[in-house]
C-alpha cells in the first residue's frame, strides 16, 4: 500500500493559525515580537534567506530589523552590531546569516548573541540545554521534524509520548544544525536513537541502521541517498534534504550542474530542467513506507513556523524579565 504523504504545507497552516492567536494575545499585552537578521557580505544563499525572513516577518506580523554590512566590516564592529540588537527592545530574536567572511569568526559572533534572543539555538549555552533535555529554543528544522512526527502520530490515534518511547529512530546526518539536535530531541523523548553519518556509509553500514528504524530522519544533502532497500517496511520517513538537481533528459539521473555532461550517460545537460528533491528516493520509498514527507512541501514548510514559535517564546520571556 502506498504511504500516507505527510502534508507539511497543511500542517504549517495549522500551526500558523495557532501562532496567530498567540501573537494576538501577546500584542494585546503590548508585547511586539521581532526578528533581526545579520548579514555580512553578499553570499547568495544568505541573501536569499534574509529576503525570506523579511517576507515571513511581514506575513506573521513581526517587527523586522535588517543589519546588512559590507564584506570588509571588522569582527569588532559586527560584535558591536550584535550588542545593539541584544539591547533592542523591538527585537526578540537574532538570526546570524552564514557564511560570514573568513576574517569573522562564527563562534565569536554566535557567542555574543544574547542567549535569550538565540531563536535558532546556535549559542553553545542553548545547545547545552538542548542536550540536557531542557531546551528554551529547540532549533527550527529539527523541531519541524519532531512536529511532523508528533502530528502524524496524533492523526493515527497514537499519543506522541507513547509513540516516541522506545521507538527505533535513525537519523542520517550529524551536522550541528540538523542531525545532532534532532537526535537529541528524539533521545529526550526516550526514543532509541541511532545517528548515522558519512562514516557509517563509508563502512557500508548505513542500511544496517536505516532498515531497523520505525522512524527514519534523513538530513545528509545527498539526493537519492535513501532508496527502498534502505527502508524498513512500514517505516515513517522524514526527508529533511533540499537539493537542487539537474535532471538528465536521456536517463533521468540527477546531476549537480549543467556545465558537465550527465555523469551517468554523458548526455548534454545545457537545456536540462532543474528540480528540487530531498535525500530520499520518494517514488520508490513511498511504496514501502507507512508515511513519508515530500520535498518540497514537507519539513521545509514547517521550519519557518518553528522559528516563529521560538520568536513568540523569546518575546514572552523577555517581557517577563
Ligand atoms: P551538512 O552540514 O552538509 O551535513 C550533512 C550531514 O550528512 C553530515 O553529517 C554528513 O556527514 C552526512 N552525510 C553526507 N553524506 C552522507 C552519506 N553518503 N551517508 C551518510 N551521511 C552522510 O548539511 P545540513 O545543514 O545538516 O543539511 C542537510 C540537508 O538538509 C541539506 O540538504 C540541507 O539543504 C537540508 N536542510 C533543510 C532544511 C529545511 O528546513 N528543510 C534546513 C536545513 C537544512 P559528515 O559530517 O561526517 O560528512
Amino acid at each position: 500500500m502506498a504511504a500516507k504523504i505527510i502534508d507539511g504545507k497543511a500542517i504549517a497552516e495549522e500551526i500558523r493559525g495557532e501562532l496567530a492567536r498567540e501573537l494576538e494575545e501577546l500584542k494585546s499585552q503590548g508585547i511586539e515580537p521581532g526578528i533581526a537578521t545579520l548579514l555580512v557580505g553578499d553570499n547568495f544563499g544568505a541573501k536569499m534567506y534574509r529576503g525570506a525572513v523579511e517576507k515571513f516577518c511581514g506575513e506573521m506580523g513581526f517587527n523586522y530589523r535588517e543589519e546588512t554590512h559590507p564584506e570588509d566590516v571588522s569582527e569588532q564592529d559586527v560584535i558591536a552590531i550584535v550588542n545593539s540588537l541584544n539591547q533592542d527592545a523591538q527585537i526578540s530574536g537574532i538570526l546570524p546569516l552564514r557564511p560570514f567572511p573568513e576574517h569573522i569568526s562564527d563562534s565569536a559572533v554566535i557567542n555574543s548573541i544574547s542567549v535569550d534572543k538565540d531563536i535558532d539555538c546556535f549559542h553553545p549555552f542553548n545547545m547545552g540545554k538542548l542536550a540536557l533535555g531542557e531546551p528554551t529554543f529547540p532549533p527550527a528544522t529539527p523541531s519541524a521534524c519532531i512536529e511532523l512526527m508528533e502530528r502524524y502520530m496524533t492523526g493515527e490515534g497514537i499519543d506522541p509520548k507513547d509513540g516516541f518511547e522506545g521507538a527505533e529512530i535513525c537519523v542520517v546526518g550529524h551536522s550541528n544544525i540538523v542531525g545532532k539536535p534532532v537526535s537529541f530531541l528524539c533521545l529526550n523523548r526516550n526514543a532509541t536513537t541511532t545517528t548515522a553519518h558519512v562514516f557509517t556509509s563509508q563502512k557500508g553500514n548505513l542500511e544496517k541502521h536505516t532498515t531497523t528504524a520505525d522512524y527514519l530522519i534523513v538530513a545528509a544533502g545527498v539526493p537519492n541517498l535513501v532508496n527502498a532497500d534502505q527502508v524498513k517496511e512500514g517505516a515513517v520517513v522524514i526527508d529533511v534534504g533540499i537539493n537542487r538537481v539537474i535532471v538528465c533528459p536521456e536517463c533521468q539521473t540527477y546531476n549537480r550542474g549543467k556545465k558537465s555532461p550527465c555523469r551517468q550517460c554523458a548526455a548534454d545537460l545545457t537545456d536540462a530542467p532543474s528540480k528540487t528533491v530531498g535525500d530520499v528516493n520518494f517514488d520508490q520509498v513511498k511504496e514501502k513506507a507507512k508515511a513519508i514527507t515530500p520535498v518540497p512541501g514537507g519539513v521545509g514548510s514547517v521550519t519557518n513556523m518553528m522559528l516563529a514559535k521560538n520568536t513568540l517564546r523569546a518575546a514572552r520571556l523577555l517581557a517577563e524579565r
